[in-house]
């Protein structure tokens, strides 16, 4: 995908000096990035990475092709001309990637919010020098608080109690309030949801649970295994009453919900059934340096190819390519699905090598 040149916003060095917000076809600003730091992890989680497709032979990138730290620093600081102003790393399981902690000291020295999402497997050894280096907040994935359900999900029989020891180290390096992302998904972990919510409740933690959704080629997504938000909502709260709360700021993922009982709040993201297509205003960065617009993107613009070119190119012509680009957008699958009026890309691509 090569965007055109935009012919706005700029001088004639296609340098931006109007730091109005850089909006897309439907006036979305630009205001996250998330950036994959690799295609590898060490779950084989059933609605992600299903092990049949993601076995020994799997074509994994090799270490040239990832863009190194300083190249996703580059881009970072271009980003954040442009009014980003969250950056979150993952993958892949992002603490896999060797010294990560030397990246979040490199983006650390941008004005944004800086945070990772990690299925916490290491998270006990790498919490402190995370924090050190300066990440401001992360998000944990869990899907069962029972050691055989959590084995079950990760399908590497990978211990829960290895997950909570990383959030209490976590805990005690101050990262203070933590997200748990909660994939629920029909016949496998509904009997999941309120022994999550129980655990959570009254800590500084906050639990969001997500749709499956039907991201990547592999993970036979059937709208039949949903679990939808309305119903997510009812069963939480007949156990723990449960009321809405308006959202923080546009671009919100999650519908919020406090406990009646003032015991903290949940959310609840859902992606299939009341897209946010509207308010999405995130940019993604593959592994190996390919911009996508939308996890359902057809097509990704190779940043690193503009980075690692014969030619040397400047932080100007970077920033124009990346305005046409966020200029051009008009993504919105999820609303279409909904409308049944999604058009499919070719091919889809997965969710561990475009960050989730
Ligand atoms: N490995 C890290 C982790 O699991 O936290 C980061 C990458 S993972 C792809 C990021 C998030 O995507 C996780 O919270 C995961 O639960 C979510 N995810 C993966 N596949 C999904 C799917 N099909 N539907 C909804 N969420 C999904
Ligand atoms: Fe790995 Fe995260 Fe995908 Fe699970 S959700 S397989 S932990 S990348
Ligand atoms: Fe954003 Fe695309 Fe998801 Fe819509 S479908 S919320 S545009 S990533």
């Amino acid at each position: 995908m090569k965007p055109d040149l935009p012919d706005n916003n700029q001088n004639n060095h296609g340098i931006t000096h109007d730091r109005a917000p850089l909006l897309d076809a439907f006036s979305r600003p630009l205001r996250d990035l998330r950036v994959s730091v690799t295609d590898r992890c060490n779950f084989r989680c059933r609605y992600c990475m299903p092990k049949d497709a993601f076995d020994r032979d799997h074509p994994f990138l090799s270490h040239d092709e990832l863009l190194r730290f300083e190249e996703i620093d580059r881009l970072a600081r271009i980003f954040v001309r442009l009014g980003v102003k969250k950056i979150r790393l993952t993958g892949g399981e992002p603490l896999l990637r060797r010294h990560v902690e030397n990246l979040v000291a490199l983006l650390s020295r941008h004005p944004i919010d800086l945070t990772l999402t990690t299925n916490a497997s290491i998270l006990a050894k790498k919490a402190k020098a995370l924090r050190d280096a300066g990440l401001n907040r992360l998000t944990v994935s869990l899907d069962a608080m029972d050691d055989a359900t959590f084995r079950m999900m990760n399908d590497v029989d990978f211990p829960l109690a290895s997950v909570l020891s990383g959030i209490e180290a976590a805990s005690a390096a101050g990262f203070s309030s933590i997200k748990i992302n909660t994939v629920v998904k029909k016949g496998l972990n509904e009997h999941a949801v309120l022994p999550i919510v129980e655990h959570f409740r009254g800590t500084k933690h906050i639990v969001r649970f997500i749709e499956f959704m039907d991201v990547g080629q592999t993970n036979g997504w059937r709208m039949d295994d949903v679990v939808s938000a309305d119903s997510l909502v009812r069963m939480i709260n007949e156990r723990y009453p449960i009321e809405p709360v308006s959202p923080d700021y546009r671009g919100e993922v999650a519908r919020r919900w406090r406990f009646k009982d003032g015991r903290g709040e949940i959310g609840i993201i859902a992606s299939v059934t009341a897209p946010f297509c509207q308010d999405c205003t995130r940019m993604r960065l593959s592994t190996n340096g390919m911009l996508f617009s939308c996890l359902f993107s057809g097509g990704g613009f190779d940043a690193r190819a503009l980075l690692r070119g014969d030619t040397a190119v400047d932080d100007e012509k970077i920033e124009a390519m990346l305005v046409a680009l966020w200029h051009q957008r008009n993504d919105q699958y999820s609303v279409l699905r909904a409308q049944k009026k999604a058009v499919l890309p070719a091919q889809k691509i997965e969710m561990s090598y475009i960050g989730g």
